[in-house]
């Protein structure tokens, strides 16, 4: 359901994806990992073209991104995205934040939006938070949130930016075990993460990348005990 054909990107002159290949298939859950600078917020970012790439094809669910607008708005909807930083809206309670796409681009009625939205709070385990902002909830909370709104629009495909890295030890595991039950109800996800516990028990694939490139990509099994090059091995050594 994503492709990737030697994706190039260059931002001014430093060149931040280099003749990336990549193709996932439905249902995967592919994991990210690789040191800060090499890309891989970039990568994700270009595959819901919030980043624009230069060179090279993206296809997202057979649509392949374009300067057609059209395009980009249905590969939006089907892709959910879940940031570092939850990006919720502040001014907005936790129901208004999930009902807000099928509200406004689904054009849902309000009470069905938050029939959709109820149920996916109770999914997460916040469902009796509805009426908070996103300011009276914790972090976990309010990482939990945004994979419900996200997940709110149906998506084909997840993509997730490191979503536990600004989250203290405690409320990691709750926004994790929300990523396992996703990845194990067959969910397509791409995820960027440093939690390599989630990667080794729910990879499918480790996609490990460096200054721009891709430089392995192989099954946890392998990645973990017999990396295929001495830069995953250095890698690997700094952060387990
Ligand atoms: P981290 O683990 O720190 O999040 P990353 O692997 O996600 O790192 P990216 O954010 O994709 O890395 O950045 C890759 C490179 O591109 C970095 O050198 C970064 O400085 C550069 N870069 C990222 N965004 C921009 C931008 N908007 N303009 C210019 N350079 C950028
Ligand atoms: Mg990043």
């Amino acid at each position: 359901v994503v492709q990737l054909d030697r994706v190039n990107k260059w931002y001014g002159k430093y060149h931040a994806l280099r003749d990336i290949d990549l193709a996932v298939a439905k249902g995967e859950t592919i994991v990210i990992c690789g040191p800060s600078g090499s890309g891989k917020s970039t990568l994700i970012r270009c595959l819901n073209n919030l980043e624009q790439h230069d060179e090279g094809g993206i296809k997202i669910c057979d649509i392949t991104i374009s300067e057609n607008v059209k395009d980009i708005e249905k590969i939006r909807r089907h892709t959910g995205m879940v940031f570092q930083h939850f990006n919720l809206f502040p001014h907005m309670t936790v129901l208004d934040n999930c009902t807000f796409g099928l509200r406004h681009v689904l054009g849902m009625p309000v009470s069905q939006a938050n029939e959709v939205a109820r149920d996916l709070l109770n999914k997460v385990k916040i469902g009796d938070q509805e009426q908070k902002y996103p300011g009276q909830l914790s972090g976990g909370q309010q990482q939990r949130v945004a994979i419900a709104r996200a997940l709110t629009m149906s998506p084909d495909i997840m993509l997730f930016d490191e979503p536990t890295s600004a989250l203290d030890p405690e409320m990691i595991s709750e926004v994790l075990e929300i990523m396992r039950s996703l990845s194990k109800d067959g969910m397509t996800m791409i995820c960027v993460t440093h939690e390599m516990g989630f990667a080794k028990e729910f990879a499918d694939r480790i996609v490990f990348m460096e200054a721009g490139s891709v430089i392995e990509i192989s099954p946890p099994e392998e990645f973990f005990v017999k990396p295929k090059t001495e830069r995953a091995k250095v890698f690997l050594d700094q952060i387990l």
